[in-house]
């Protein structure tokens, strides 16, 4: 019976994939802020693409071009309007590798 490799990182395994940026129409926005609120300030440690940053004012900033599209920053960061959550269009986006 195979066992998981204890030694495998999600960043490791994240880095299998690949991705089809659609440049210049990033497909998460963030409200314009500045002082981020406590949702914002959660995505910096949630995503687990680490997509989310501090820029040098202390605002939090995405470069979604690494995003699997798990959804976890919709659920903290769109109901209270922090964030705009759309899936990238037809053909763009994360391409899954397995294995
Ligand atoms: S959908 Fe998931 S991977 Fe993409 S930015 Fe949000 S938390 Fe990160």
């Amino acid at each position: 019976m195979a066992t998981a490799d204890p030694a495998v990182r999600v960043e490791d395994k994240l880095f299998q994939n690949r991705y089809l940026v659609d440049a210049g129409r990033c497909h998460i926005k963030v409200r314009p802020h500045t002082t981020p609120t406590p949702a914002l300030k959660a995505l910096l440690t949630a995503c687990p693409a680490r997509c989310y940053e501090l820029n040098a004012n202390g605002q939090v900033e995405i470069a979604a071009d690494g995003c699997v599209e798990c959804g976890t920053c919709r659920i903290i960061g769109e109901p209270s309007g922090d964030i705009e959550w759309n899936y990238p269009r037809g053909g763009y986006g994360v391409l899954f590798k397995f294995g």
